[in-house]
């Protein structure tokens, strides 16, 4: 593996920055799953921890700033730690960054995994976000995607939460599961907004190499719903949704009013964002870097000796960041401002994608709003097409 021993810390101090800090265990891998995750020990829990808690200290050291504005613990399955554990990362992290009093602070969770002195560690902690994986209301389809809880307990754990004190929770959840009909999946958006979330992330399925899904895919053994029975439910989603008052503000997010994720519109609006544990990714002023996403190796690394090991780094030249600008931003559904290009990069949004703008208003793709361009229904329909045109090739 090559590894870069040359980034700097930082040295001018940044206005704003978001934390990620990345728990990549769970108590078993879902069939759909690729992400940076697998099970391990208390053992292995209880080392990474400590390697965590050093590297957020160092991390303090290095990359100074006025104020986070939000944290996001993920995974992974952040849950499977202990309340004394989270609390130690908590505190550790507010002991080394100045985490503004109004910050977002978020924490993944999955039924199964909870309990009420986790909850209440959490909260007193100062966590005032939930997000949670159910991804289905239906014990059929759990058990299909290899999710080690039902819905039931998905339920006593949100209503424990909602006892403690949380007043802004996330629900996950996931269309076009194998085997799903349009029915099964109209029950869970139902049962899913009865619960009265503030928040709810729903995406499609998309069946990722290296998955068990995948090999079942490939043998011809998954029976996954036909396009059309896609689209419907992508319709029902937006339907229901803003019938039971949610706001889409990105192509897979809904929120009650004030409720918006905040950590990942940063990321959309290509905040400033530090990412702290195993294969964490970070973009800061430009530079964007990872950490290494190998556990041994991970461990092994001295995190009091940051600028710390990273496995990638890549400095984003302006043109990079102008297609950033363009697809990240347009995922919003307020669009992009034409006014933020301007400043970021002393050009008008018009002189650089003239063309492609005109062409995406003529195919009605894109449409003016007061502030810029954002994505029509039928935009976002094929938003990946849309998103291509604003790559220089
Ligand atoms: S709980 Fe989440 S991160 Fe863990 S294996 Fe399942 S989908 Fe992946």
């Amino acid at each position: 593996m090559k590894i870069n021993r040359d980034v700097r810390a930082q040295e001018e101090k940044m206005k704003e920055l978001e934390l990620y800090v990345h728990i990549p265990f769970c108590v078993k891998k879902c069939n759909y799953c690729d992400f940076l995750s697998a099970p391990a020990s208390e053992r292995t829990y209880d080392a990474y921890v400590s390697r965590l808690l050093a590297e957020i200290g160092a991390a303090g050291l290095a990359y100074k700033t006025d104020g986070v504005t939000s944290v996001f613990i993920g995974g992974g399955t952040p849950s499977v730690l202990s309340a004394a554990q989270m609390r130690q990362l908590l505190r550790r992290l507010k002991d080394s960054f100045p985490v503004l009093p109004d910050a977002e602070i978020t924490v993944e969770c999955n039924p199964g995994t909870l309990d009420a002195e986790k909850l209440q560690a959490y909260y007193e902690a100062g966590v005032n976000r939930l997000s949670i994986g159910l991804q289905s209301a239906d014990e059929k389809e759990l058990r299909m995607l290899g999710r080690i809880h039902t819905f039931e307990q998905f339920v006593q754990n949100y209503e424990l939460a909602r006892k403690t004190g949380f007043k802004n929770i996330n629900v996950d959840i996931i269309s076009a599961i194998p085997g799903q009909k349009i029915n099964d999946y109209r029950q869970t958006l139902l049962k899913v907004t009865a619960l009265k979330p503030e928040h709810i992330s729903a995406y499609a399925l998309i069946i990722e190499e290296g998955t068990p899904f995948y090999e079942q895919m490939r043998w011809n053994l998954l029976q996954l719903p036909s396009e059309e029975v896609d689209r419907q439910m992508y319709q029902m989603t937006k339907d229901l949704l803003r019938q039971s008052g949610y706001e889409r503000y990105e192509i897979s997010n809904y929120a009650r009013p004030g409720f918006e994720c905040r950590h990942n519109t940063g990321y959309w609006l290509r905040k400033n964002y530090l990412g702290i544990g195993l294969g964490a990714a970070s973009c800061i002023e430009n530079v964007r870097f990872a950490n290494i996403a190998d556990l041994s190796g991970y461990l092994k690394t001295d995190a009091a000796d940051l600028p710390h090991v990273y496995a990638q780094r890549e400095k984003l030249n302006e043109r990079a960041q102008m297609e950033e600008f363009m697809f990240l931003g347009l995922r919003l559904m307020r669009g992009v401002s034409a006014e933020d290009f301007q400043k970021q990069f002393s050009l008008t949004m018009e002189s650089v994608y003239g063309e492609v703008i005109q062409k995406q208003l003529n195919q009605k793709l894109i449409k003016q709003t007061k502030t810029g361009y954002c994505l029509t229904d039928y935009g976002i329909d094929i938003s990946n097409y849309v998103m291509a045109e604003y790559l220089f090739h």
